[in-house]
């Protein structure tokens, strides 16, 4: 059954810290504190407009749900709580900051039906999460996963690639912490400039170099390939389009793009393309016919976005005649057929770390 979120956004409030990249209001594009009437209001609007059968979950995101009070935090769940009773939902899940998390607050999530808590991790290099001012330590993640997954419930892990004092190695030391981890699930937002933050003026000033869009995918792409030799599911990567988010007076610079993940995804499969280039063609002046069968609903993610990986992939390797065929049986594997061999290759054979 497909899903169907229905999100609260509970923009800055209840949140004392103040991280370097944070404008929750310029994000979420508002304000104002939500109360539980609203929150009653925005599930019945939405509830309202699901025709098909769906699985539907209540989702608090934005800010630091378990930031606020215990009696705020209970405000807010009782209309979801009282949609989850009466079976008009399936779920109810919220996200917060890891130093947020202790027994007693999750086993009041608990008692208010919340199955999935997501954790703003960030990064698990302390040099980055001081620089950030996010005013919590790697520890903090550890300890706040074990008690979430002791006490049963589905744990999500965010990540943003690009924050100040963050490397390759700094990165790829995050990733190997998160597979330690094992978490259901991943998101990946890269580091953006957003207006009136402190990293726009550390950008401004000079002190924060902003990740190019480039940089942006290769990183996304590394920690997605990486996660999925363990496993660990990558639900999203890039922030969801916003018309505020689309405003250039909003997003000063860093990895933006509405098609972040098909992007990264592309990538992905060029990837898989270079690798058989790499091996095959590379020390060929030109090349002969390219047959590449690949399932049906993989073709975007092999032309590329506007074509870019069949125009990049024909430049590099002086590939003229490229042929691309919708008779593959797996997705997430290409077939390539040259010179009546036939060489298969799928993300598991990209790299192991
Ligand atoms: S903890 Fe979350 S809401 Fe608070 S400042 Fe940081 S990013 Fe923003």
């Amino acid at each position: 059954m497909k899903h169907f979120i229905i999100p609260v956004f509970i923009p800055h409030f209840g949140c004392i810290h103040s991280c370097v990249f944070c404008n929750q209001q310029k994000i979420t594009g508002r304000n104002t504190p939500v109360n539980s009437q609203e929150v009653a209001d925005i599930i019945d609007e939405h509830l309202g407009r699901i025709t098909e059968k769906r699985h539907i979950e209540v989702a608090f995101y934005g800010g630091s749900f378990t930031a606020l009070t215990i009696e705020i935090q209970s405000e807010l769940l009782k209309p979801a709580y009282i949609a989850l009773k009466a079976k008009k939902i399936h779920g109810i899940r919220l996200s917060t900051r890891p130093d947020c998390i202790t027994n007693e607050i999750v086993q009041n999530l608990m008692q208010y039906g919340v199955s999935t808590i997501e954790l703003g991790v960030q990064s698990l290099d302390n040099k980055v999460l001081e620089a950030s001012a996010r005013g919590h330590s790697c520890s903090d993640v550890f300890e706040a996963v074990t008690i979430i997954k002791n006490m049963g419930l589905f744990c999500g892990l965010q990540l943003m690639p690009g924050l100040p004092q963050e490397d390759w190695k700094s990165l790829i030391r995050t990733a190997q912490g998160i597979i330690k981890l094992a978490p259901d699930f991943i998101r990946i937002y890269p580091t953006l400039v957003i207006a009136h933050t402190r990293l726009a003026d550390m950008y401004h000033e000079g002190s924060y170099k902003a990740l190019s869009l480039t940089t942006g995918i290769t990183y996304g792409a590394f920690l997605k390939l990486l996660f999925d030799q363990y496993k660990i599911p990558v639900i999203r990567t890039g922030l969801q389009a916003t018309e505020e988010l689309d405003k250039s007076s909003v997003v000063l610079a860093g990895p933006y793009h509405p098609a972040f993940g098909e992007m990264v995804d592309s990538y992905i499969f060029y990837v898989m393309l270079a690798h058989f280039a790499e091996l095959v063609l590379l020390l060929k002046e030109s090349t002969d016919e390219i047959i590449i069968h690949h399932h049906p609903r993989d073709t975007s993610k092999v032309r590329g976005v506007s074509n870019s990986n069949m125009k990049k992939f024909k430049s590099t390797y002086n590939a003229k005649n490229i042929i691309l065929k919708q008779d593959g049986l797996h997705i997430n594997e290409v077939i390539v057929e040259y010179q009546d061999i036939y060489y298969v290759i799928n993300k598991k054979m990209l790299f192991y770390i």
